[in-house]
Formats: C-alpha cells, sequence, structure tokens
C-alpha cells in the first residue's frame, strides 16, 4: 500500500503481507470524505488471493484446535490490550477514511477493543449438555465444535466494531476468518488486522486464522469463496438488498448464515415522557455516526399534545452541532460517507419538502468542500412517505404525531423492517406496551443507546436474523454436536 498522506495515518498500515507482491494488482483509493482527498492507495485483492486465503484458513483451523480455551481467552485479552494502546492510531485513521468526530472514533475503537474482552471471556464458557435418555436408552451429550472458515461481510459505517463483533467470537469459538472490509474503508480493518497478526504470532498461533481482503469486486468475491464448499459461514453486516443476494449464494453449499441488515427504528414519545431525557436520548439515537447507524431513528412518533414543543426543541439541540472535519475537536457531525450518500439524502428530503413536509432546520447541500450534509428537521410528513419507509442514514429527523397508544405501536410498527425501537414515557404500563408490542430485535425504553457488548444485537424481519454479542454470540460460530452412549 502507497500512503499518500502518510504524514497523517499512522505510519506502517500494510497490506495483507500474505498477498503474492508478484502478482500485479490494481489499487483503488481511499478517500477522506471530509476533504475530497486520496489518502491511501490499497492493493484490490483478486480471486487468486481471496481462494489462497481460504485453503490457509483451513489450515489454519486444524492449526489452532489444540488451543484450549484459556490460551484462546488470553490471545483475544492480548489484543484487547493492543488495541487500547493504539487508540489514537485507530481513531485517527477511522476519522480519516469515514470522517465521524473523532471523538466517536476513539469510542468506536474502545468498543472493538471491548468486544475482544468480553469473547475472551466467553471463550472458556462455551457450553455443553449432559441428559440421561428417558426411555433408559443411553447418555446423551451435547458439544459445540467451530462450524468451521467464516466469511465477514462488513459496511463503512463502522469500520471496525461491526469486524470486531465477528472477528473476536469467531476465534474465540475456534474459527478462522476471512474479512472482507466496505471499499471506502479498509484502511481501519488493516491497521487492526496489523495488531491481531502480531498477537497470534506472539503467542505462537497461526496467522492465517485472520485474512483481510480488501476489494473493490464484492460480488465476485463473496460468489468466488461461497461457491468453495470449504467456507462454512457467512457473516454480514449491510443492506438488506445485498443480504439476500448472500442468502440466494449460501443456499448452493448451505453455508450457516448471519444477517444483521437495515433498519427502520421508530421513536416513540408519549405524552407523560420526560421531554428533557427524550429530546437528549432523540439527539443521541439520531446524531450518533451522522445518523448513519443501522439503528438510528428514522421515525419519531410524538404524541400531537407535545410534538410542537418537541419539534422546536429538537430543532434547538441541532442547531447547537458543529458541522465540520472529525479531526478537529469540537467537531460533533463530521461529513457523509461519498458524494452520492449525501445526494442521495438530500433527494429524499427535497420529494418530502415537495409533498408539503415543513423544514424547521437544515435541508441545503452547504457549498463547501467535503460531502457535509447538515442537520435537518422535518415535520408534517404526508402519510405513506418514501422518508418514513427507507432508511434515511443520515442526520435528517422527521416528526410525525399521534393521538392514541394503539396508533402510536401501530405506526411504529408499521415497516418491513424490524431492528431497533425506542420509546419514552413515565408510566410502567405504558412502558410494559411498548416493551411487548413494539416489534423490533431490540427495544430501548427511555433510553437512545442500547447497543452493549453483553447484549444480543440484531433483527426481525426484513432487519435479517442471528445475534452479535452478549451470550449468544459465540453460538453464531458453534455447531451441536450430539453424542449418544
Ligand atoms: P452495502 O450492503 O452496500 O455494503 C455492505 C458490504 O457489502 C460492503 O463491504 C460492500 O462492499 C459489500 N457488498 C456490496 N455488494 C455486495 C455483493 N453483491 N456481494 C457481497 N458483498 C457486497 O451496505 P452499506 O451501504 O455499506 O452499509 C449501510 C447498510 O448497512 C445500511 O442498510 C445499514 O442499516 C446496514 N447496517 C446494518 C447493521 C446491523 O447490524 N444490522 C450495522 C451497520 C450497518
Amino acid at each position: 500500500m502507497t500512503l499518500t498522506k502518510d504524514q497523517q495515518l499512522p505510519g506502517d498500515l500494510p497490506l495483507d503481507p500474505r498477498v503474492d507482491a508478484s502478482v500485479a494488482r490494481d489499487s483503488f483509493t481511499v478517500v477522506n470524505p471530509a476533504t475530497e482527498e486520496g489518502i491511501a492507495e490499497v492493493v484490490d485483492t483478486q480471486s487468486d488471493d481471496w481462494l489462497d486465503a481460504l485453503t490457509r484458513a483451513v489450515d489454519a483451523q486444524d492449526e489452532y484446535s489444540p488451543f484450549t480455551p484459556r490460551q484462546r481467552a488470553d490471545i483475544l485479552r492480548a489484543i484487547y490490550e493492543e488495541i487500547m494502546a493504539r487508540q489514537e492510531d485507530f481513531a485517527r485513521t477511522m476519522t480519516m477514511e469515514m470522517g465521524k468526530p473523532l471523538v466517536e472514533a476513539r469510542g468506536e475503537t474502545a468498543n472493538t477493543a471491548d468486544y475482544f474482552r468480553w469473547f475472551g471471556e466467553e471463550a472458556v464458557r462455551i457450553p455443553g449438555r449432559y441428559a440421561q435418555s428417558p426411555a433408559g436408552a443411553g447418555d446423551i451429550v451435547v458439544t459445540r465444535t467451530p462450524v468451521g472458515p467464516v466469511l465477514a461481510i462488513t459496511p463503512w459505517n463502522f469500520p471496525l466494531a461491526m469486524g470486531a463483533r465477528k472477528i473476536a467470537p469467531a476465534i474465540a469459538a475456534g474459527c478462522p476468518v476471512l474479512v472482507k472490509p466496505a471499499a471506502e474503508t479498509p484502511l481501519s480493518m488493516l491497521l487492526l488486522g496489523q495488531v491481531i497478526w502480531d498477537v497470534l504470532e506472539r503467542f505462537s498461533a497461526p496467522r492465517d486464522l485472520l485474512h483481510i481482503l480488501p476489494t473493490t469486486q464484492a460480488g465476485e468475491l463473496s460468489e468466488t469463496l461461497m461457491a468453495d464448499p470449504r467456507l462454512r459461514k457467512i457473516t454480514f453486516t449491510g443492506s438488506t438488498a445485498v443480504g439476500k443476494i448472500l442468502m440466494r449464494q449460501s443456499a448452493e453449499n448451505l453455508q450457516r448464515a448471519s444477517m444483521e441488515l437495515g433498519g427502520n427504528a421508530p421513536f416513540v414519545v408519549a405524552e407523560d415522557a420526560d421531554l428533557e431525557l427524550a429530546l437528549s436520548c432523540a439527539m443521541q439515537a439520531k446524531m450518533r455516526n451522522g445518523g448513519e447507524v443501522c439503528v438510528a431513528a428514522n421515525r419519531f412518533l410524538v404524541h400531537e399534545a407535545i410534538a410542537g414543543e418537541f419539534t422546536e426543541r429538537l430543532t434547538e439541540k441541532m442547531n447547537k452541532v458543529v458541522m465540520g472535519n472529525g479531526l478537529e475537536e469540537g467537531t460533533t457531525l463530521g461529513p457523509m460517507i461519498t458524494a452520492a450518500q449525501r445526494d442521495r439524502i438530500h433527494a429524499l428530503v427535497t420529494e418530502t419538502v415537495e409533498a408539503g413536509a415543513t423544514v424547521h432546520r437544515g435541508g441545503e447541500v452547504p457549498e463547501q468542500t467535503g460531502y457535509f450534509y447538515p442537520p435537518t428537521v422535518l415535520s408534517g410528513i404526508p402519510a405513506g412517505a418514501r422518508i418514513l419507509r427507507e432508511e434515511i442514514f443520515g442526520p435528517v429527523a422527521t416528526v410525525s404525531t399521534f393521538s392514541t397508544l394503539d396508533e402510536a405501536i401501530e405506526k411504529a410498527n408499521d415497516t418491513e423492517f424490524g431492528l431497533a425501537a425506542y420509546a419514552f414515557s413515565e408510566n410502567a404500563h405504558t412502558c410494559q406496551r411498548f416493551a411487548k408490542e413494539l416489534a423490533a430485535g431490540m427495544v430501548g425504553i427511555n433510553r437512545g443507546m442500547i447497543t452493549d457488548i453483553a447484549a444480543p444485537f440484531g433483527g426481525i424481519k426484513q432487519s435479517g436474523f442471528g445475534r452479535e454479542g452478549g451470550i449468544e454470540g459465540i453460538e453464531e460460530y458453534l455447531d451441536i454436536r450430539y453424542i449418544g452412549s
């Protein structure tokens, strides 16, 4: 890899050293979305690299199998420590390639490290079961074995954490992983690779447990690898459309699959909610990562008696957001990832306004370098508008109203997605109804941020299936074996 702006990137960011340098390859440019400048050239891996990585991964699994649960835990704990030791390098790299404010990039780095610590702790607790056959036919022993080589495909919005949720449980369970990072943001993942390879070497574990395969040919990569029966699992975080393609591809070799897909989270505010709490959580649920979050609040549903005040106070909070280059301390909103994403968001806003919505702030693309889009607040959204059906994935809040609890729940659930939902009320009965009746894999009650390494993250309906984090997360990488004796 040639760094064109290496004075700012943390020095040495190698390509996976096993990629054969004698084979001529194209490269692609990683762009800083805040400056629109190329910051690195990354070699575009191709099918020889992918298949070679799989062959090496298969061998690595055998080599790694004698490692005890405690040894695996120690490896993961060491990775946690090394990531934390280089937190600033990770944060700067991530901000430069993805745009998020440095403070959030530091947070994502710590969260990434935490997944390694958590799954290190889980490596020594992989459960089994013993029972006697009720009919006295013998003993039943249930064990768990590693699934086998895993392909992990990750998005650009959380360039490190989305990979960490897959790599850490895979290594804890005993599986090798091939990671394909998003082409927009491969640098943080390459840096993570460097850290993990160093730790594996220190523990005399096979470096081939992890391969990182940046490429611009995502479709060809998944097709090639998934057509190979040696690959046993696909774990994907990204859009529902791509998730469906991968599910079709997984049918051929019946690879196990985890699909963390898109969302359309409702954020319901009941009449008796603590409004200040709801507003600060609204900012968190909407504006974290510039709104480029699968669990971002996509639709604010506010009781009609307080919707006016909610909208006004939300707009005041949005006025205080500081938009700029994420590397500058004090920035609270960075650029969108690409010009195309910014334009998509703007088209969604324009279409909604043309259909009659009111703009309280924002709604215009600023004339400045970088793919910036301002905090935007809209109300009076026409029923059935596309902005209510699709993921906005940007700093745009839409406020709609309801008059009864039944109507709130019905509107909240009126989506094909089912990833996250948020609800606010000071009444225990109302909270209970929200907890039971909101149709989502994750429900936040009086909270705007519920992601936690110790909790199962994942969705229902078109948001996919499978869970990451928690004690459930490692199960995705384990097959169940029953031994009758
Ligand atoms: P995307 O689906 O376009 O891309 C995700 C990854 O898939 C990238 O690495 C991309 O290169 C790769 N990809 C694209 N086409 C492919 C193909 N045909 N075969 C194999 N791989 C392919 O999504 P995106 O725009 O990068 O990310 C945003 C989406 O991710 C949003 O929908 C968001 O909700 C979702 N997301 C979900 C979660 C979750 O945990 N549920 C978390 C973060 C993001």
